[in-house]
Formats: structure tokens, sequence, C-alpha cells
């Protein structure tokens, strides 16, 4: 009987350059195999993870090991060393089975080794030490000459950050600077971040990265604390001191006085303190699953100074608003929304645990389709092999069907995902409606996009004072 090897395939960075994408690898190793007539029995392909970075899984690579080791395969094909062990203690785990298993087969497309063999072993173990240094010494120049140019207060180059000039980091743009400065004086005065990033988005302020439209939160607050502002250079994120304690000044021009910055900066951190998690919590429930009933646009929602006398809660609504794309005509006061769609999507769940008796242990209905599309690929395989197609053909048919396997995989692992966190958070079908509003509003938005994809705002026209119920309408999923 043949023997039956694993392929082992990965993309590094230096292939970008001479092509030797996993497709090519894949195909000169089984040409290899079949040359020996070996019979590959699997292809493990770690896509573009580098083999020298010591925290990232190789999860094809781990299988493979432990493939070998349960004797699901016989051996392994690897176009060459540098793609399947760069750490040694890879290589040396790979050994080990070698040891462990005496009998198993070993080839690269280059040649270069064979750990089937003692003296392969050792010329291995000296190959990866050898590719080891090389790349930790790469690296190691290349940040020490990030770190030699910091200490001279030299500029890290790329886009200049939002304050200085695109053509020359070194000077201020003024507007812009006048806009960070406004912006510090606001956040002394008790304005949000948030405030600032709206307002900043609507005047075209804060120089978006990438393109974006929309600004993070923490990229304004990095804008209006960064330790730039005052000249000090840093170092992955750190002031950088130099060898007389002194924090190393950069060669640019200061937007800020020590003292101007040196508030900004506790006066952020205070309201950090204060109000820990506004700036990642969502406030409102149906921000961003309610839509206008005009402009079918998404609706978030705002505070709302009124309040309701002898109620301390701020009240909210439901605002189409034009800042975001939408008409800026359909609003609704938010709380007796929540309300209603808190009962609703309630009711619909506990009528839907009743008649299902709550299958917890539901199986994944596509388990048949992904069988089918293993055994597709199985078929093209051996077809290659028997010579009833060519690899050429092979190749070009066995990428959809690999991404098709691969889509269903990934969809099987969200379903049972979502299964354990639903076991591991209990039943929500048994609550009230102020149970249910009192939970975080994260926790209420899974929940009600658990049944509902949206929620319609219709417009309530003119004059009408009462909420009625029939101009909210929910759309089932
Ligand atoms: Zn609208």
């Amino acid at each position: 009987m043949a023997r039956r090897v694993g392929v082992y395939t990965r993309i590094s960075r230096d292939d970008e350059g001479d092509s030797l994408g996993v497709a090519r690898q894949q195909q000169d190793c089984e040409r290899l195999a079949d040359l020996r007539a070996w019979q590959v029995a699997k292809v493990y392909e770690d896509n573009d993870v580098s083999a020298f970075k010591r925290n990232v899984v190789r999860e094809e690579f781990e299988l493979m090991l432990s493939d070998l080791r349960a004797g699901l395969i016989d051996g392994i094909v690897a176009y060459d060393l540098d793609r399947l062990a760069r750490q040694p203690r890879d290589l040396e785990r790979l050994i080990d089975i070698f040891d462990e298993r005496p009998r198993l087969e070993f080839a690269t497309v280059t040649n270069d080794i064979n750990i089937g063999t003692p003296d392969g072993r050792t010329m291995a173990r000296i190959m990866v030490a050898f590719a080891n240094k090389s790349s930790h010494d790469a690296s190691r120049r290349i940040r020490r000459k990030h770190l030699e140019l910091a200490q001279q207060g030299k500029d890290s180059g790329g886009p200049a950050p939002y304050g200085w000039r695109k053509e020359d980091r070194t000077k201020v743009d003024p507007k812009a600077a006048e806009a960070i400065r406004q912006a510090q004086r606001d956040i002394l005065s008790g304005v949000r971040i948030g405030t600032i990033r709206r307002g900043w988005q609507e005047q075209g302020l804060g120089n978006p990265r990438n393109g974006t439209k929309r600004m993070a939160h923490h990229h304004v607050e990095h804008i209006l604390t960064n330790p730039r502002l005052v000249g000090y250079r840093t170092y992955h994120g750190e002031i950088l001191y130099g060898e007389d304690g002194q924090p190393v000044m950069g060669e640019w021009e200061p937007i800020n006085t020590l003292e101007e910055w040196e508030a900004v900066c506790s006066a952020v951190a205070e309201r950090k303190q204060k109000y820990p998690s506004t700036a990642l919590a969502r406030k409102y429930l149906l921000s961003g699953i309610a839509r206008c009933g005009l402009c079918k646009n998404k609706i978030r929602g705002q505070a709302n100074n009124r309040r309701e006398p002898g109620s301390k809660a701020t009240r909210y609504t439901y605002q189409c608003s034009v800042v975001n794309g939408g008409c800026g005509k359909v609003g609704r006061v938010g709380e007796p929304v929540d309300r209603l769609i808190a009962q609703l999507v309630l009711e619909e769940q506990r009528a839907r645990a009743a008649v299902s008796g709550v299958p917890v242990d539901q199986r994944w209905p596509k388990e048949a389709e992904l069988e089918q599309i293993n055994e597709d690929i199985a078929q093209l395989v051996e077809a290659e092999r028997s010579k009833q197609i060519t690899v050429a053909t092979l190749l070009q048919l066995l990428p959809s069907k690999e991404r098709s396997r691969d889509e269903l995989k990934l969809e099987r692992a969200r379903f049972y995902k979502v299964q354990k966190q639903a076991e591991a958070k209990g039943d929500t079908t048994n609550l009230t409606v102020d149970e249910f509003l009192a939970l975080p509003v994260e926790r209420q938005q899974e929940i009600v996009l658990h049944s509902l994809s949206a929620v319609i705002i219709h417009p309530a026209g003119r004059g009408a004072r009462k909420f009625n119920p029939k101009l909210i309408e929910p759309v089932w999923r």
C-alpha cells in the first residue's frame, strides 16, 4: 500500500517577489510525492503566517503534527525547510515525532534537508538556528535604527499627524492647530470628546486617516493628548527619555505649552475614571437598529435636554439625522419605542421557545452540504492522481470548492459559538420588560437582534402628540 503523506504549504513574506504561492508549492509537493509513489492524504495550508514570529499559531502546522503523531499520515512533503519550521522549537517537536515513529517519510522540493535521517536532523537544526538568527538580527538592526533616530529627536516619518503640515511635518498647520487648541479648551470646560468628534466630522476637521469619514473616539483623544503637541518624542507610544532623564525633544514646532497639554491630559484621564465605560457603550437600545420610515436611513438615539417633570432621567429621541445622511424628517421619543419593542421581542421569543422546547444542543443544519463538498474535493484530487484530469485543471476547479468548504466551516464554527454563548448567558425568555430594560444595552441589543433585523419608525404626521405603536414597525428575522 502506498505511504500516505501530508503536504505542508505556507506563504511567507519573501514569497511575494518570486510568486511562490501556495498553489505552486502544493503542485510541486504533489509532483514530488507522485514521483516517490506516495499518496497525498491531506494538504495542510497556513496562509500568510510567519513561522518566524514566536506568538503566531500555525493552526494547520499544529494539526499536521497531531495527525502525524496519531498515525493518520506517514510523512511530510514540504517545499523547503524554511516554510516548514523556522523556530527551533517547532523543528524539535517535529523531530520528536520522527524519533517516536522511525519509519516516517520526509521530503522537500528543494531537497535541502531530510529530517528522516540523523545527519539530516543535525543539518536542519543548524539551518533553522541560522535562519532564526538572521531574522532576529534583521529585526534587531531595524529596531535599533528606529530607536537611534528617536533618541536624536528625529521625526518618525509617515503621514503628518493632524496639527502639522502635510508637506513638512515639522511645521505647524495654523488652522489645524487652532482647531486642536479650541477642542482642548472645550475639553477643559467639560465638553465630551464624542461631541468634539461630531463637530470635527461636520466641519471636516481632524484629518481622518485612511480616507474613512468617521473618526474613532480614541483617534480624537490621541490628537488632543499626543505628547508630540509639546514637542516630546515618543517611541512605541511612550515618551522617550534621554540619558539625562529628560524627555527627548523632537525637531518640530510644538502646538501646546507644557501646562496646556498636561491640563488636557489630566482632564481626559479624570473623565475616564468618572465614566469608565461610556466611550465604549452604546447608550440607546435601538441605535443602529431603528430605521427612518421615509428615507430608510439608520437612526440613532440622542439625548434630549427636556426632562420629564419630576424625573431625573434625561429623555432621548430616535431622530433621523441629516448629519448621518438621512432626511431628518422623522423622530420619536425613545422610551415608549424601546418598551414596545422589548415587549414584542420577549413575547416572540417566549412563543418560539414554547414551540421548539428550547433546542439547546441543536445540530448545525448544513452538515450534509459540507460533507458533499469534501467528497467533491476528494474526487477531484483523486481524478488528478489517476490522470483523468491535469494538475492545471485541478487547480482551476479546486479553489472555488475550497472556498465554499472554508465558508461552511466558518459558518459552522459561528453557529456553535452562538449556541455556546447563549448557553453561557442563560435563558432570557422569562424576563419582564422592566428586567429586560435593566440589562446592559449591549445585552438588550443582542436579544433584540435575535428576533428583529430592524425597526422602522414611520413619520407621525403633524401635531401628533400621543405615541402610536402602529407607526413602529418591527422587521422580524
Ligand atoms: Zn429619514
